[in-house]
């Protein structure tokens, strides 16, 4: 596996003379696998231009760009991405599921005519988005992890392996404390390679910054020295940090995990080989196994009960043709028996809250389990909902209002 930085900044693009040697453009990575000819992209920051003047040779393009989150810095270069322009492209966007910021509405958002002349729908490539949650799935030949991280309005992390080499991606995540928490352990522990935000140093952080979303540079080496990384590259530099103090911070990080090194804007790292592991590099257990949703309609309220597994991966599930000439005037999610869902499943709830909210229908969840309790927290549905204990309580609420 290769990997190539087309930018490195946090923040705003930096085209200042003492920045320019590790570079002023926003986040962009490449991650390049070995005998696949997909591009892989992590972050669309100013710096995805030149990746795209780099792919305009080539006639027709497979594209796969994960966003860590849609802060600006994130997705600013999207408009500027040359195949995004030819009809020949095939480019797929992958984001957090945040029911309240659909990753589509998201990314047309910053292209909305009072601040870009061209719609993103106008856009000619092949285009489609897929919103995640944490979660394992298969890109090619590589098998990609999420985890949500500490920032404002969350980020996702990635760790990416194929065969035996496994670079983790943790970029606008705060470290809070000196042990990591397990979502960063899930990510980086025994990575190849660790690329990770250090935007700041310690006197900043604790002074100013604290509660910003960011690490700061000591704290991510320690990080990298106690779980066993192979390679730290220090990234999303901040927007005031220039060549030298970047290098000072190298030195003094060097010291804690000796195999530190700086991002910097055009660098291509090449792992090696991947060896490719006698196992599948997939879990079959993780596609597939569909299961029924029951929708029982009683006086004007609809009942929706999930099974254990509701994982839809790539088969389709459409609820909408299940209202159809019913009148219904509260939903009623009963998730007592739900242990697994995917972003797909949970796509498909975010589906059912946006039609209720549009019809103005009350909408009611009861039993959940942790798991459920915390991913409806992660994609913000606990906000368009009321939560109850159990179905009398939930029942009480309706019938009151
Ligand atoms: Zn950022
Ligand atoms: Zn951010």
């Amino acid at each position: 596996m290769k990997f190539k930085f087309w930018g490195v900044r946090g923040s705003i693009p930096v085209p200042e003379q003492e920045m320019l040697k590790y570079g002023g453009n926003t986040s962009c990575l490449q991650v390049i696998p070995d005998g696949c000819d997909d591009i892989i992209v992590f972050d669309a920051g100013t710096g995805i231009r030149r990746l795209g003047f780099s792919l305009m040779q080539r006639e027709k393009i497979n594209c796969h760009i994960m966003i860590s989150h849609i802060h600006w810095d994130h997705i600013q270069g999207i408009p500027f991405f040359g195949p995004l322009y030819s009809k020949e492209n095939k480019i797929k966007f992958y984001g957090a599921l945040k029911v309240d910021a659909r990753l589509k509405e998201a990314l047309s958002g910053q292209m909305d005519s009072l601040y870009f002349p061209i719609k993103l729908d106008e856009l000619t490539a092949n285009m489609e988005f897929m919103e995640l949650i944490e979660e394992t799935f298969i890109i090619g030949n590589l098998k990609i992890m999420t985890r949500n991280q500490n920032h404002p309005g969350g980020s996702l992390g990635f760790r990416i392996q194929q065969g035996n080499q496994v670079i983790a991606y943790c970029t606008d995540n705060e470290l809070p404390d000196e042990e990591p928490v397990q979502n960063v352990v899930d990510l980086i522990k025994d990575a190849d390679v660790l690329i990770m935000d250090a935007m700041y140093d310690e006197d900043e952080y604790i002074k100013y910054r604290v509660g910003w979303g960011h690490a700061f540079f000591t704290r991510v080496a320690r990080y990298a020295a106690k779980q066993n990384v192979g390679k730290l590259y220090l990234t999303h530099h901040g927007p005031s940090v220039t060549d030298d103090v970047l290098e000072e911070r190298l030195e003094i990080a060097r010291r804690i995990f000796p195999e530190t090194y700086l991002a910097r804007e055009g660098l291509l790292v090449d792992l090696g080989q991947t060896i490719k592991k006698v196992e599948s590099d997939v879990e079959k257990s993780e596609i597939g196994c569909t299961d029924e949703v029951k929708f029982n309609f009683i006086d004007n309220k609809v009942f929706i009960e999930f099974p254990e597994e509701f994982i839809l991966s790539e088969s389709s599930f459409n609820f909408k043709h299940i209202f159809k000439g019913k009148h219904v005037n509260a939903i009623m999610f009963n998730f007592a028996n739900l242990k697994r869902i995917d972003s797909r499943g949970i796509g498909q709830v975010a589906a059912i809250i946006n039609f209720a909210s549009k019809f103005e229908i009350l909408v009611a969840a009861y039993s959940l389990t942790e798991y459920v309790h915390y991913l409806l927290k992660l994609t913000h549905i606990d906000s368009l909902l009321t939560i109850f204990e159990n179905e009398t309580q939930a029942l009480d609420f309706i019938e009151k209002r």
